[in-house]
């Protein structure tokens, strides 16, 4: 539960941001027309979108030599959102605007972010400093004065300190000790480490929201890593277009898996308590070889082999014994899933029935539970272990609607934030 000043603060003053970030940056946004609410069927949610916004593309030619600095994108890095299949788009450019973004160093999505809002501190004169870890709050009393670094090197705040070291999911003590159930995958770069976290406790903050996190499905790959670690990759698209459907060691669906990715974390967090472990959790996405042929699988296009990190069985009893699951388990529940793909309806998770179900699935039968729903028939059948993510953790140091961090008695922490930091007008 969040604090309801916090969520009203930013209803009321996400215009003016927007607003405040475009006059003083080269960031520009668009909406992406369509993407539905993640709950919209929810008072006030808005089925046909209105509300996602997305960076315009940026050129990072204009950051000189301050652009090979920022970390380059796995997938897409070339296109805005709304034109990917997750916003909506086919994901794919002309070849000479491919080829021209490419020579001029176009960007989209977060790189455009993120580049903008550089572009726009090199613009004030203002160059950030690099490869340094803060450890340490400088205090005089109750007051924060600045900040040490790893290196030794101190930094007095004039106005204030901003901590911005992203959640702590990369340090499995803070993960075990505060999120509310297992999460062995997160998708963020490995240095959020919670250090901001342990500087802000350590300066006296009361803390919030810590148990809960952008809560993700994710697909780890053998081999595959970023940053010299096991990367996740986000698993969205896969889950929710038809002839896919996940199942826990029992064999069973235990979700609708075309739910959104942060509601649907929820489900690996059901506690058996007859066999004393989480319900479902592993659990493995199965899905036929026409779900593979029509729609590829995490970046594979159409009609791509399985690859080696897949399993593959030519019918449902082989493809169980290979995961270990009960024998017969895995046949019925597809039998009944078919069953329900034949009457149009998702009897137990209810999949396709919220507008935003259907919008990561098939497009060609959007809107309508054809977008999401399809049977799983054709052998080979394949399966992949999916993981309990996350985008990032969301507790930390206690607020006020201004920034200013609190302690444990309710009282601002003298420097935690400059004053008057809201936008100015
Ligand atoms: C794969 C993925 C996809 C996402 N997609 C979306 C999306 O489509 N839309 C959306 O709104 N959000 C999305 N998010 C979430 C979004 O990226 C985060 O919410 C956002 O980046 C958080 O911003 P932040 O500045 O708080 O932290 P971060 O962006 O995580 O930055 C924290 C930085 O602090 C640095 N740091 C950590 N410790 C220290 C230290 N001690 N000293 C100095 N520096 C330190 C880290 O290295 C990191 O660079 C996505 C996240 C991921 C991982």
């Amino acid at each position: 539960m969040i604090d309801p000043s916090l969520a009203e603060a930013f209803v009321d003053t996400g215009p003016e941001f927007v607003e405040w970030v475009e006059r003083a940056t080269p960031l520009r946004y668009h909406q992406v027309p369509g993407l539905p609410d993640y709950h919209p069927e929810h008072p006030g949610g808005l089925p046909g979108g209105g509300r996602s916004l997305d960076p315009a593309l940026f050129c990072f030619g204009e950051l000189g030599s301050w652009a090979d600095r920022v970390v380059p994108a796995q997938r897409t890095p070339r296109l805005t959102l709304t034109e990917t299949p997750l916003g909506g788009g086919t994901g794919a450019a002309s070849s000479p605007t491919r080829a021209q973004r490419r020579e001029q160093d176009w960007r989209g999505c977060g790189h455009a972010l993120v580049g903008s809002l550089l572009k726009a501190l090199l613009d004030q004169g203002v160059e950030p400093v690099t490869g340094a870890r803060a450890v340490e709050l400088s205090r005089e009393g109750p007051a924060v004065t600045g900040v040490r670094f790893a290196d030794g090197t101190e930094v007095a705040a004039r106005h204030g300190v901003v901590i911005a070291t992203g959640g702590f999911e990369w340090d499995r003590e803070l993960v075990t000790s505060f999120l509310r159930g297992p999460m062995t995958s997160p998708a963020s770069v490995p240095t959020n480490t919670g250090d901001g976290l342990r500087m802000a406790m350590v300066a006296g903050a009361a803390l919030g929201t810590m148990r809960e996190a952008w809560w993700v499905p994710t697909i780890e790959i053998p081999g595959d890593e970023a940053f010299g670690r096991q990367r996740a990759q986000l698993v969205l698209r896969e889950r929710t277009l038809p002839r896919s459907i996940m199942v826990n060691r029992t064999g069973r669906r235990f979700t609708n898996e075309a739910a959104n990715y942060n509601a649907l974390g929820g489900a690996f967090h059901q506690f058996d308590p007859t066999a004393f472990d989480y319900a479902n959790l592993p659990c493995w996405l199965v899905f036929d070889a026409r779900h593979l042929r029509e729609y590829g699988f995490l970046g594979l296009p159409p009609g791509s082999p399985a690859p080696g990190w897949v399993t593959s069985a030519p019918d449902l009893p082989a493809l169980a014994e290979a995961l270990g699951l009960p024998g017969g388990s895995l046949t019925d529940t597809v039998a009944r899933w078919n069953r329900q793909v034949d009457d149009g309806a998702d009897a137990d998770f209810g999949r396709g029935v919220s507008a935003y179900d259907g919008w990561n699935g098939d497009l060609a039968h959007h809107p309508g539970p054809g977008a999401t729903l399809g049977p799983l028939t054709e052998a080979p059948f394949h399966a992949v272990q999916i993981h309990s993510g996350t985008l990032g953790t969301k507790g930390g140091p206690r607020t006020d609607v201004d920034g200013r961090v609190l302690d444990l008695s309710g009282a601002v922490i003298p420097g935690s934030t400059p004053p008057g930091t809201r936008c100015p007008g």
